[in-house]
Parts: structure tokens; C-alpha cells; sequence
């Protein structure tokens, strides 16, 4: 055994018509689950109610659970009721409740009849308080890939599958949606967010907070505000004129306050125009007095930096907790005793938390409110529903697509993320599956047996060290498949042992964990090829890792980051040159402090690279052989994160070079874009057909499988622009100057910025083809209050059936005031036969016209405003007009 050591560190009616229409025509050319481990640890530290909630994570998703929508449940006024509970309470005891009373729970009180609350991650699937392979979580399409659906009811549905998996995971309160913009493509939360678009981010947004609220589950809005990428993200300090703050980046909060009801949002890590947002103003002024905010204001993870600067702010409850480190507690009591922080500023905060315990029924004698009872749908169809939704058809030649199973005989389907796709971006947003469907899986099954399906990898992405899998281990006792885990406690005795099915572990509130001070996983590794294999761990503490008792890695891991443990810790690892059918005994012990609630590592082991040239020569050799080739390439986890931004936007690896000998030798070449956000695409005209996948699933493979045998369309129309090269104009940086970001691109982000730089993308906003073709024929309008309808008639030219997504923009050349070239105003969708006409309406609200002027607030300018219709940003075939009269005219 040689070794080597290394480290890496959503049609509105049009009413009666009073006014005169305004007409312009212009014709457009225009995996199975995995098996269940059975639970050896300690008691369940959740709730009873919590633990009976949990079912089968394949069931379908339940209806809510009786306990919390009881309509035998005594109705209280909760603003009396909540009076009444406040009134109960002395300062220590109120002050008690602002704290988390560990790491997703807030505390119970329990002479108020208030129970403790679960707050979970989050935006793309529930994760629960066990981050643990025997409690997967449905895994969703990652926000952008619900957005790029630009369909609310969709949405709204997957909101209501959401607050399924909330109550099987005795959670009260989702963390999410995230609605910052994607103003960079850099952005390492990218895939977290919906669209650089401040209305389709705020409609989005709004559509899933109503579906999980129906269902009596929180939504919390988050990251409010400005925390629009990684770089420096606990302090970074972002800086924008008013009308940008306020026209854009607090427009997605305002739609989803006001439109959404959401009952609770997040303060982020960074500051805005250099105050904290735990204690920004912000917090008051808009959400509470203009918006009309009355929910909880929740601190994000670690966020709270004062006890007097938050305590005075809109900061109602600081997470987690509880801890030394934590600001409020003894010192905010003390502060109020001192005069200087208001009583009355914890009563509000007091407030506030008991009426979102009154919503989610975590407030005796309180009725939350009560659910209509609607057949519940079946997460797997919804998931794959919703993910075909959000695939974009970008470029398509008509040659390759839809395959037709019956015509076919070979298909080669390639890439590295074929097999073993990227179903999720990293960081809190990311779940463990029950399984997952990949490409290859999905297409396989799709294709049929009468069509060969060949599969390489073509090109090998560099991933961080990939957990050991069950596959790969089995415990050195029972010969059980999986990893030996045991808990020891200060006199070296063994507190409890499970048998885990793989090396991601993490414990966070684990009443083990604190009482432990050091864990070890051993497993035998059933070598399954020559070569060269890294053997390693990532973590953060005490880590020695000894293969057949020969240590490998034997380190302290530190990192400054609070929660750099779970995001991106620290990797050590040796390389190590095994034989095929050989046994490797792996034995890890990790050790901590005492009383600390929570810890995980990884327990790494990445197979020998495949010779990359003859790799990629084996793939061009099948894609030669086959009449179509699928290209399945993305992203690795070292982008797409939580915590750190990209660092450039190109295809990782040698992923374009792959495309490019595959398309030399077959002309129906389709590349599937598994990535959370733009990539360049040097090949883009050498290639038959291009998707973005996104990510978008567990139920990935089969999605795909549906759009590309064209059983649906690809419903996804772009919800970011996707820039053509690193340096095009529009693309902004995310990295701080002297600890500053700033805007500087105003309100011109997004489609906005590359109009106004007159830069042509590689794909415009709203882009995205389907399997049929549209002109769009019409457009009148009326006014309707003060809105506007616009009736919208398209054709479909094609010759299949099919659905258009009819965007319009608003322009007013001729402002008084900085205008972006033209903003999106609203959407819909159109469906038609072939060669058949429809005819929709789109509401524009009289929102869509107002611009902020400093100092002043919303403004509506009057005059007469241009609006186009088409299919993006770029494309607006029909034009017409809309004029705002004169409040007082002359
Ligand atoms: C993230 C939040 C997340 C929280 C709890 C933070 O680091 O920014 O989005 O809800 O952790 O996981």
C-alpha cells in the first residue's frame, strides 16, 4: 500500500371593457430507495407528536395531522389570547423566548399553554432536525428550476408538498423562500434564489408561501435583504441608491408580505448601507409600517451581533441557541433594566412570536387555521412534474428531438453527471433523498429494451472527497452493510452504536453528541478497482483516520467560518494504491468537547481517476456508434454553494472539450445542462439541441426522460439571463472592496443591464423553446381600475399541441426619470391545438408603472408607457400603448 497525503482546504378575467382599446397587430415570423436502516440510537429527542407524524417517505403526502387544524379546538381571538399569555409573563420569562432553545427549536413556556417551535431548512425539500440517511426528505427542484416553470399554480401545489413534508418532520416553520436576486451569475446561492427579476421572484415567491401556509405550516422569506452573494456574506456591507433598494431588491419582500401573507422572515447576515440587517430600520420601515408585516422576524443562523443595537431593531428571535455566544438572554434583561432597551420592544417581540406559535398551533386554546381537506398529492408525480416544468429547451435544430424510441436503436448516453447526476446545490438548502433518478436511469427505462443504451463518462470532474457509500463498506462486526458508528464518553465508555448507511454524518442537538467527547466509524472497504484511491476526511476537530491500523490522517481541523463545519470543511486525505477484491479496514475516531450539542464529518474515499484521454476516447467512440448522443454535464460541489461564490463560469474539467469531439462525430448531439446556474457554452452552435436542467430532483432522470421522448414539453422558459462570455458587460462582481459591495448597476440588474448595455447574451430572459411553434398575432387593451388588461391573441404554427409562456415588458423612452430600457410587467400562459388561435389576458397591475423616488416613496409618473409582448425579453413582436392620465390635469 503506497501512500501519498494531500489536503483542500404564476389569467386574470377581463372585465367589462369602458374604455376604448388600444390594438396593434403585427405577425411574428417568428435509484430505488435505499433499504431502511433500523434505528439503534437513544431516544428520539423530538416531540411524541413530532415522532408520530413521520411516516414512509414514499408515502403520499399526508393530509394535516389533527392535532394541529383539530375543529374541535376552542377558537380564541389570538391578539386577546396572545394579550392575555404576555401579561403572565415576567421579563426573564419573555426575554427566554427570544432565544432558540437549541439549534432549530425556540423555547416552550409552558404556564402560556406555548409549546416549542421547529424552524427547518428550507427551500428545496424539508430537512427536518436529523440530518440523517434513515429520514430522507423529498427532495424538490431547486428554486430556480421552480421558477423557470413561471407557473404559480405549479408552484402553489409544490408549497402544499412542502407543508406535507413539514408535518412528517414535526416541523412548524420552513426556511424559505430564498428571494434574493440573482444579480450575478458568480453568486454561490444562485440555485437557492428564483430569477434576477424582482416581480417573477416576488410571484414565484408568494405562490409557494401560500401553498405551505395552507396547510398551516410556516414559510419564513429570507434572506431579507441584499445578501445577493457568498463573498465576506457574515459581514459584507452592500451599498445602492434608495430607488434601487427600494424598486428592486425590496420588491420580491413587499409582493410576498402583502400578496403571500408570509408569516415569518429572515434578517440576513449582511449589513446595508453599513448597519447589520438584525438591526437594520429595515425591519420596521418598510415591512411593518408600510407593508403591514405582522409576523416573526427570525435572526439568520448566528446573525445576531448585539444584544441593545438587535434589541431595540425589528429583531424578534434570535437562532440559534441557546449558548454563551449568544447576545440576548441575562444581558437583554439587563439592558431593559437599564433603560437601554424598551420593554415595550419585547413585548413586541413577544408578539410577535406567539402569534406565529398561534398560526402554527403552538399556542393552546388558539385554532390555527383549519385546512380545507384536498386529496394530497403523491410527491414522486409532483416531483417530476414540477422538474420537467423547469427544464429550458435552449437551442434545438429539430434533428435529434423528441427521440422516438420506435426509430431508435442506440443511444449513447454520456457525460459525468449521467450517472451520478447533481440533484441539489449545496449548503442548508441541501436534503438527503429517499433515492435518486438520474439520466441514465430515467432514459433506460424510458428507451425500453429495444434500445441499446450505452453510457461513459467522457470527462471527470474534480468533486470534493465523495462520502463512502453503503455499497462500498460493511461493518467489521456483523458483516452489515454500512459503517459501525459508536458514541464514548469521557471514561472511554461506549454511550451507543448505530449502524449508519454511509460516511456523510451529521449531529446537531443530538443529546448523545453532548454528552460524548469522541465518536469513531469503522467499516471495511470492499476495494472494487485498481489504483490509486484518496482515503480522507473533512470536518472540523480532532480527526485520526488509520487504514489496516496504518495512519493516514491524524490532524486538528480548524475553520473561522460558524458553520464552515457543514458548509465546506476542511478536507485532509491520503492516497492510498489498492487492488481490486482487496479489504481495507477504515477506522475513524474524531474527537470534541464535551457538552457540545452537535457535530459531523465525512468519511471520504474517491475511486482511481479513469485515465482521462482514453475515458474521453471511449465516449467519442460510443457517441460514433449511436444515432443520438446525450451529454449530460454540470457542475461539481465545489460550486453551486452556500458559503463561497464561483470563481469563473466555465464548465468544470474537461466537460466542453467532451461535447466537442462527441458533436465532430455525431450530428444529433444533445447536451443536458445539470448546473444551479449560467455556464458558458463555447460549443453552443456545434450541438443539436441544448437543456438546462437545473437542479432538479430526485426525480431528475425520469423528468428528463418525459421532455426528451417529448411525453411533455420542456415548460421552463429562462428566468436569468445567460451570458455568452465571462467578461460580457452585464456580468457583475460579487466580490467586496474594503468590505463593501456596491451596486453600482443601480436598477438596471439583469435583462434591465444587458438592454441597457446593449450586449446580446447567449440566451435573453425568458428564453426557451417548446415542441411546437407560436406567433403572436394581437394585443388590446382596457384599463380595469387602475390596472390594466391586455388580451393577448397567439397562434400556435406547429404542428403539436403545446403551451407558450406570453411575457410583456413596459418602456417609456420618453421618462422624466432613469428608466431601465424596459421592464418585465407581467406573464401567462397560452395553450392551442395546432393551427388554432388563442386568446388570454394579462393583468398589469398598476404597480408595474410606479418607479421610487428618493425621499418621496412610490411614484406613478404619468403619461404614455410602451408595452410589448412576445416570448423574452429580446423577442417583442407586439407593440402597443398605455397611457397613465394626469392626476390633475391642466
Ligand atoms: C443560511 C440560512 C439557513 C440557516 C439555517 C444559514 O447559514 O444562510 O439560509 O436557513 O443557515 O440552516
Amino acid at each position: 500500500m503506497s501512500q501519498a497525503n494531500g489536503h483542500d482546504d404564476r389569467t386574470h378575467p377581463l372585465p367589462p371593457v369602458a374604455t376604448a382599446y388600444g390594438a396593434a397587430a403585427s405577425p411574428e415570423i417568428d435509484s430505488p430507495a435505499p433499504p431502511r436502516v433500523p434505528d439503534q440510537r437513544g431516544p428520539d429527542p423530538r416531540a411524541p407528536e413530532a415522532r408520530a407524524r413521520e411516516s414512509d417517505p414514499h408515502a403520499p403526502v399526508s393530509e394535516p395531522d389533527a392535532s394541529v387544524s383539530d375543529p374541535h379546538a376552542p377558537v380564541v381571538d389570538p391578539h386577546a389570547r396572545i394579550e392575555a399569555a404576555l401579561a403572565e409573563l415576567d421579563l426573564e420569562r419573555k426575554v427566554r423566548l427570544l432565544t432558540g432553545s437549541g439549534f432549530w427549536r425556540t423555547a416552550a413556556e409552558p404556564a402560556i399553554g406555548l409549546r416549542e417551535m421547529v424552524l427547518c431548512d428550507g427551500p428545496a425539500g424539508v430537512r427536518g432536525e436529523r440530518f440523517d440517511e434513515r429520514e430522507p426528505s423529498a427532495s424538490l427542484p431547486c428554486p430556480t428550476a421552480l421558477a423557470a416553470s413561471w407557473d404559480e399554480d405549479l408552484v402553489e401545489r409544490v408549497g402544499v408538498l412542502l407543508a406535507g413534508e413539514a408535518r412528517r418532520k414535526g416541523v412548524d416553520v420552513v426556511l424559505g423562500p430564498t428571494v434574493n436576486l440573482q444579480r450575478s451569475p458568480y453568486a454561490g446561492r444562485h440555485f437557492e434564489c428564483y430569477s434576477e427579476d424582482p416581480l417573477l421572484s416576488g410571484r414565484i415567491g408568494a405562490a409557494l408561501v401560500r401553498g405551505v401556509q395552507s396547510r398551516g405550516v410556516a414559510a419564513t422569506v429570507k434572506h431579507y435583504t441584499a445578501n445577493d452573494s457568498e463573498t465576506e456574506r457574515y459581514s459584507v456591507d452592500v451599498r445602492m441608491s434608495e430607488r434601487a433598494l427600494h424598486e428592486v431588491h425590496l420588491a420580491a419582500f413587499e409582493e410576498i408580505v402583502r400578496a403571500g401573507g408570509v408569516w415569518a422572515l429572515m434578517a440576513a447576515y449582511n449589513s446595508v448601507d453599513g448597519v447589520t440587517m438584525t438591526e437594520s430600520p429595515l425591519l420596521e420601515t418598510p415591512l411593518r409600517t408600510e407593508w403591514g408585516f405582522d409576523g416573526l422576524v427570525v435572526s439568520d443562523w448566528f446573525a445576531t451581533r448585539s444584544t441593545e443595537g438587535a434589541g431595540r431593531a425589528g429583531l424578534d428571535l434570535a437562532m440559534p441557541g441557546p449558548g454563551p455566544d449568544q447576545p440576548w438572554g441575562a444581558a437583554l434583561v439587563a439592558a431593559v433594566r437599564d433603560g437601554r432597551v424598551p420593554e415595550r420592544a419585547v413585548d413586541d417581540k413577544v408578539r410577535h412570536l406567539l402569534l406565529l406559535a398561534s398560526r402554527v398551533g403552538a399556542l393552546d386554546g388558539v385554532r390555527p387555521p383549519a385546512p380545507a381537506p384536498a386529496p394530497a398529492p403523491e410527491p414522486a408525480a409532483l416531483l417530476r412534474e414540477a422538474a420537467a416544468a423547469g427544464i429550458v429547451l435552449l437551442r434545438d435544430t429539430g434533428t435529434a428531438l423528441p427521440l422516438d424510441p420506435g426509430r431508435l436503436r442506440r443511444v449513447a448516453v454520456l457525460g459525468p453527471n449521467a450517472d451520478t447526476p447533481r440533484i441539489q446545490g449545496g449548503g442548508s438548502a441541501t436534503v438527503i433523498p429517499p433515492y435518486t433518478i438520474g439520466p441514465l436511469a430515467g432514459l433506460r427505462a424510458a428507451l425500453g429494451p429495444e434500445v441499446r443504451v450505452e453510457h461513459a463518462v467522457g470527462a471527470r470532474i474534480r468533486h470534493r472527497l465523495p462520502a463512502v457509500t453503503e455499497a462500498e463498506v460493511r461493518d467489521p462486526g456483523s458483516g452489515a452493510r454500512g459503517l459501525r458508528v459508536r458514541f464514548f464518553g469521557p471514561d472511554g465508555d461506549v454511550l451507543h452504536e448505530e449502524l449508519r448507511g454511509g460516511g456523510r454524518l451529521l449531529w446537531l442537538d443530538d443529546p448523545i453528541v453532548a454528552r460524548a467527547v469522541a465518536i469513531e466509524a469503522v467499516g471495511v472497504l470492499e476495494v472494487g478497482e485498481d489504483g490509486p484511491h484518496r482515503i480522507g476526511v473533512a470536518g472540523v476537530g480532532r480527526f485520526r483516520l488509520a487504514a489496516d491500523n496504518v495512519v493516514v490522517v491524524d490532524e486538528d481541523l480548524v475553520t473561522d467560518d460558524p458553520l464552515g463545519g457543514i458548509l465546506t470543511p476542511p478536507e485532509r486525505w491520503a492516497e492510498l494504491d489498492l487492488k481490486a477484491g482487496q479489504e481495507v479496514e477504515l477506522r475513524l475516531r474524531h474527537e470534541f468537547a464535551l457538552e457540545r450539542p452537535g457535530t459531523g464529518f465525512v468519511l471520504g474515499v474517491d475511486p482511481p481517476a479513469a485515465h482521462e484521454n482514453e475515458d474521453l476516447a471511449h465516449a467519442v467512440a460510443i457517441a460514433a456508434d449511436a444515432e443520438v448522443a446525450i451529454v449530460v454535464v454540470g457542475s461539481t460541489e465545489e460550486s453551486d454553494s452556500e458559503g463561497r461564490d464561483r470563481i469563473h463560469l466555465s464548465l468544470p474539467g474537461r466537460q466542453d472539450e467532451l461535447i466537442r469531439r462527441v458533436a465532430e462525430v455525431n450530428p444529433n448531439t444533445v447536451v443536458v445542462l445539470n448546473s444551479g446556474s449560467p455556464v458558458l457554452l463555447p460549443w453552443r452552435s456545434e450541438v443539436a439541441a441544448i437543456l438546462v436542467g437545473w437542479f432538479p430532483g430526485q426525480e431528475f432522470g425520469a423528468a428528463l426522460a418525459d421532455v426528451l421522448l417529448g411525453r411533455v414539453e420542456p415548460g421552463g422558459r429562462l428566468p436569468v439571463t445567460w451570458p455568452a462570455y465571462e467578461d460580457d458587460p452585464a456580468v457583475l462582481t460579487t466580490t467586496p472592496i474594503a468590505g463593501r459591495l456596491d451596486y453600482t448597476e443601480g436598477i438596471h440588474i439583469g435583462h434591465r443591464g444587458w438592454a441597457r448595455a446593449g450586449a446580446t447574451p447567449a440566451y435573453p430572459f425568458g428564453h426557451g423553446l417548446g415542441w411546437t411553434t407560436w406567433t403572436h398575432v394581437a394585443v388590446e387593451t382596457a384599463s380595469s381600475g387602475p390596472d390594466f388588461v391586455a388580451r393577448v391573441t397567439v397562434r400556435n404554427t406547429g404542428t403539436r399541441p403545446g403551451r407558450h409562456l406570453i411575457q410583456a415588458y413596459l418602456s417609456r423612452p420618453d421618462s422624466t426619470v432613469e428608466r431601465p430600457v424596459s421592464w418585465l410587467a407581467s406573464y401567462t400562459h397560452a395553450e392551442a391545438d395546432p393551427n388554432t388561435e388563442t386568446t388570454v389576458d394579462l393583468h398589469i397591475p398598476a404597480r408595474a408603472f410606479q418607479h421610487w423616488a428618493a425621499g418621496k416613496g412610490p411614484q406613478t409618473e404619468p403619461g404614455t408607457y410602451t408595452l410589448h409582448i412576445g416570448s423574452s425579453s429580446t423577442t417583442l413582436p407586439l407593440t402597443t400603448t398605455l397611457t397613465i392620465p394626469s392626476p390633475n390635469p391642466a
